[in-house]
């Protein structure tokens, strides 16, 4: 099999730290910054930060309809704003990629109790890992998924039901961030959709 290349989007918030995840797991992985950086990826993350930020910083670098275009048929994962960057529909005006049938509320939480952090099922991760324990979850000023429309179907949830992962077939969101834990099932997860659309 061909050995993966996975992009990490690198114009704002916590790039570095899925950079991190992956080296742990032993992927190969590099900076997305232009759109010539997308030409050899399989597969890029979207991290956490600022959605409003990057999808400026997107535009400024003439990588929006780039990123579009990769997301149409390249598996994508966003983590937080990255989620939000994903989605059809952020409620507010802002660049975004539009490739996800997800309507997104953002700072769900509030600003106050901007963070907390809690254990959450993800029973598709499963499929990756032996280990059935709940996914501990760091929020921090996140979105919640309000509504999943069309293909995309809910992977996790809060304990009341609130919508916090999605997949629509190649497309991920998290409203989460995976790569501020040791945890590196749903870095794991996202691996296996690449290898998935590799295969095929
Ligand atoms: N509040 C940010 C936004 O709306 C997301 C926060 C995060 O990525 N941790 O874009």
């Amino acid at each position: 099999m061909k050995k993966m290349n996975i992009g990490v989007l690198a114009l704002q918030g916590s790039f570095s730290e899925h950079m991190a995840a992956l080296s742990r797991l032993g992927v190969r992985a590099q900076k997305v910054r232009l759109p010539h950086h997308l030409a050899n990826v399989d597969g890029l993350i979207i991290p956490g930060g600022e959605s409003t930020t990057i999808g400026k910083l997107a535009v400024d670098f003439g990588l929006l309809d780039e990123l579009k275009a990769f997301g149409r048929s390249q598996p994508v994962w966003g983590t937080c704003a990255g989620a939000i960057f994903l989605s059809k529909d952020a409620q507010r005006q802002q660049p975004l990629l539009s490739l996800m049938d997800i309507t997104v509320e953002r700072n769900a939480f509030g600003r106050q109790i901007a963070s907390f952090e809690t254990d959450i099922d993800f029973p598709a991760l499963s499929r990756v890992s032996a280990n059935q324990t709940p996914f501990h979850a760091i929020f921090i000023r996140a979105p919640l998924i309000e509504s999943v429309e069309k293909g995309a179907e809910v992977l996790a949830t809060l304990p009341d039901g609130r919508i916090v992962a999605a997949q629509q077939d190649h497309l991920l969101a998290t409203a989460f961030h995976p790569e501020l834990t040791e945890d590196d099932r749903v870095h794991r997860y996202f691996l296996f959709m690449v290898e998935k659309a590799l295969e095929a």
